[in-house]
């Protein structure tokens, strides 16, 4: 067994016996991983503040050999997000990043591109930039760094360019089709040309300039629909924070 040091953002947790929880977290060099916290049930312990969701922390934890659940034993704040906690749209946002990042990154996988996203996102959602640019931009980019992005450029019917009227994102296909290949394949969910610059921009922008991206009303509500599908279909299940987001969002989207 080996002591490890290593920057975090807590993901989730679940208890464990009477005091005790796992917490899931990310980790640059380590990937997602999870761990036993002694005492952080208690709400008089320093860790029970340090372990909630959403704080991004230094932790020390003791490796275990053949097992996905190490020991931790030292988590200090690094960021509270307090803004972020302190607003219930927010709040939903951040949870939601949280349980897709859960849902879908493998575990033990170093991937330092996936913890800089994690945190410019959680960041983002505590300076005050809007959620719903946050959350597109987060999704495609997680998706494409995990190896699940949908493919953007050409029909993956045919294999022409899509053109300026745009084209539907079919998850089963994992990509765009075009009105000829969609009449013969079923349903997706019709992007207008200017959502799929959207995303295409939100994929080729270097990171601090991710926040210059514009989002326009209905490209947001085109997005929010075609990428809730995809991942769905990706996921397998609907994800417990989409009641969240929709409670208050106004209802779901269709
Ligand atoms: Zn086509």
């Amino acid at each position: 067994m080996l002591w490890r040091q290593t920057e975090a953002l807590i993901l989730g947790h679940t208890e464990l016996g009477e005091a005790d929880r796992i917490i899931t977290l990310i980790s640059p060099e380590y990937g997602k991983l999870k761990g036993a916290v002694r005492g952080s049930r208690n709400p008089k312990s320093r860790m029970c503040a340090s372990t909630q969701p959403l704080t991004h922390a230094q932790v020390i934890f003791r490796e275990k050999k053949n097992t996905d659940l190490h020991r931790i034993s030292q988590c200090d704040i690094i960021t509270p997000f307090t803004n972020l906690r302190g607003d219930l749209e927010r709040l939903a946002g951040g949870l939601y990043i949280a349980e897709l990042a859960a849902a879908l990154t493998p575990m033990g996988e170093e991937n330092r591109p996936l913890f800089q996203l994690l945190l410019w996102a959680l960041n983002r959602l505590e300076a005050g930039a809007g959620v719903d640019k946050t959350l597109r931009i987060w999704e495609v980019r997680l998706l494409s760094l995990l190896g699940y992005g949908p493919e953007l450029g050409v029909c993956v019917g045919c294999g022409k360019p899509v053109g300026a009227g745009g084209a539907s994102l079919v998850p089963a296909r994992g990509g765009l089709l075009c009105g000829g290949c969609l009449s013969q394949n079923g349903s997706g969910v019709p992007l207008s040309l200017g959502s799929l610059n959207f995303l295409r921009r939100a994929l080729d922008l270097d990171i601090e300039k991710l926040g210059r991206l514009n989002l326009t009303q209905s490209s947001q509500h085109e997005l929010k629909t075609a990428m809730r599908r995809y991942l769905t279909y990706q996921v397998n299940y609907d994800l417990h924070t989409y009641r969240f987001l929709d409670l208050l969002g106004g209802g779901p989207v269709a």
